[in-house]
């Protein structure tokens, strides 16, 4: 088995079929033993101390609240059932929950390191939700304002009846390889030396094979014939799916589109390797946190057995 992605394995049951129950879903939000994870601006609440873990309040904790934030039902484990509630709206979250030494809203991606992997999936599902429920109050359909149904899995526009479901963006990315040559690319503002695999996002009307081709031709005007996809990762950043490719060039020469990146390069097999084990080389990737360092050491550990031969 490969090792989880991080943000990936979520131990929550989503509960599809119970939350279409309102009488079960209020049982849930009455019950003393559910969980509820405070985001603020996509933030959570995380607890000081030597040990960090994530900020689990009870209900009461927000019973003063105004205005009073939605929970949104994330899924349950064992029994309980666990929400996020978004206090966005508190200017003085901290004070206002009177958490004051006790806990302090952390930007996620500083906090991976700190959490384990469960919490850490779990913070990416309420991110993303959270974020998509923020920016659909209004129908896209009439502009009416839409309410939370099903615990916040949808929601819903009395005015039209048109229902409307969270959204996730599909991004292809991908490392292109070209016999012992591997094709990497550095966005605009990224620390100096760091490279990594090309990425879009897939258009309307594209297969995920199609999209790895466009954008690569687009950014770095290298022709790709075959496209194999290899795994996926959620990136609660706000929303997207990362869909993570292994592309074949047909060509070498470079033409760099520079709005998208400040550099494309070819690296050989050596320079990857250094990389990967963190040793002094003309590059450095990005690190295990990312799917681009594992689709970048797929693709060299499939060339080291390509070179060891059958
Ligand atoms: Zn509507």
């Amino acid at each position: 088995m490969q090792p989880l992605m991080t943000f990936a394995g979520n131990p929550l049951d989503r509960v599809a079929i119970e939350r279409r129950n309102p009488v079960w879903l209020e049982r849930q939000l009455a019950d003393p033993e559910a969980r509820f994870l405070p985001l603020w601006k996509l933030d959570p609440l995380v607890k000081l101390g030597e040990q960090r873990t994530l900020a689990w309040a009870r209900r009461k904790l927000f019973d003063d609240v105004e205005p009073a934030p939605q929970p949104l039902l994330l899924g349950v484990d064992a029994g309980v059932a666990h929400f996020s509630v978004d206090v966005s709206a508190l200017h003085e979250p901290i004070a206002t929950l009177g958490l004051d030494g006790v806990a302090r809203f952390e930007e996620l991606r500083g906090v991976v390191p700190h959490l384990t992997p469960a919490e850490v999936s779990i913070v990416a599902h309420a991110r993303s939700l959270s974020d998509w429920h923020e920016r659909h109050r209004h129908c896209p359909g009439c502009g009416g304002d839409t309410i939370a149904v099903l615990g916040g899995a949808q929601r819903r526009c009395p005015d039209c009846s048109a229902d409307h479901f969270p959204r996730t963006e599909p991004v292809a990315i991908a490392v292109v390889g070209r016999g012992d040559r591997c094709l990497l690319g550095r966005g605009p503002s990224w620390p100096e030396n760091m490279y990594s695999a090309l990425a879009g996002f897939v258009e309307p009307g594209e297969t995920l094979e199609e999209a790895v081709r466009r954008e690569v031709r687009e950014e770095s005007g290298v022709v790709i014939g075959a496209v194999r996809y290899l795994r996926s990762q959620p990136w609660p950043f706000p929303s997207s799916l990362m869909l993570g490719c292994v592309a074949d060039a047909e060509t070498e020469e470079l033409e760099i589109d520079h709005t998208e990146l400040a550099d494309a390069r070819w690296f050989s097999l050596e320079e990857i390797r250094l990389a990967l084990a963190g040793e002094p080389a003309p590059l450095f990737i990005p690190p295990p946190f990312a799917i681009a360092h594992h689709l970048i050491q797929a693709w060299a550990e499939g060339r080291e057995r390509g070179r060891r031969g059958p």
